[in-house]
């Protein structure tokens, strides 16, 4: 027997308040582990200056958004500042099958939806940013956003951060380098799951025959 062990990929959801560096964190994740897809949700928001559509997220109206979380297309969905977000559930099925892990920058909301639709596929981390300053400090450098729209975020930080307990892990953005080594130590020990690896009974099978 050669190869690698059949498994199936695990659902990685990313959260924390904006600001808290989760996008950098898991951007650069992406960057160095191509055992890992990004999830491209729906979403009825404006596209921000930089953002690609089908790279960031797949923007649509209104009505589409409506559309395709009615015929079921979507494994959650929630409203988030005012527009509505969605998860498209065939090319997560697809990835996880196919043995690669799925990464979700998705919020509190989702993340509870998950909970209840695919337990077993998931591992959830939570980004605390390290200070309220530093937080307030990241979003104001941010100068995309609108001042209203940054008060207002600063704001909802504060709800957000109110569901920590509701995830498996949390790591607190002291430093990027730091955290993002802890997620990937996250990933590697999740992807050793015994559950995860589905082709174990047949490799131990042809271990134990070969002996
Ligand atoms: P932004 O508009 O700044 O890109 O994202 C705003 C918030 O929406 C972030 O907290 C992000 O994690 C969340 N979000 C993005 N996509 C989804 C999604 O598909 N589902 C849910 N529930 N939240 C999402």
């Amino acid at each position: 027997m050669s190869g690698n062990i059949k498994r199936r990929g695990l659902m990685l959801v990313v959260s924390s308040p904006s600001g808290a560096g989760k996008t950098t964190i898991a951007r650069a994740l992406l960057e160095r582990d191509p055992g890992v897809i990004l999830s491209v949700s729906a979403t009825t928001r404006p596209k921000r200056p930089g953002e690609t559509d089908g790279r960031d997220y797949i923007f649509v109206a209104p009505r589409i958004f409506e559309e395709l979380a009615a015929t079921g297309q979507f494994l959650e969905h929630a409203k988030v500042f005012g527009h509505r977000y969605g998860t498209p559930a065939a090319p997560v099925e697809t990835a996880l099958e196919a043995g690669r892990d799925v990464l979700f920058d998705i919020d509190w909301q989702g993340t509870q939806q998950l909970a209840e639709k695919a337990r077993d596929d998931l591992v959830r981390v939570f980004i605390l940013p390290p200070s309220t300053e530093e937080l307030e400090r990241r979003l104001k450098g941010r100068a995309r956003d609108p001042d209203e729209v940054v008060r207002e975020r600063m704001a909802k930080a504060a709800d957000e951060m109110s569901h920590w307990a509701e995830y498996d892990y949390v790591i607190v953005n002291r430093d990027l380098e730091a955290s993002l080594s802890q997620v990937a130590a996250v990933l590697a020990a999740e992807r050793l799951k015994r559950e995860r690896q589905i082709g174990l009974s047949d490799f131990v099978e042809g271990l134990r025959g070969g002996a």
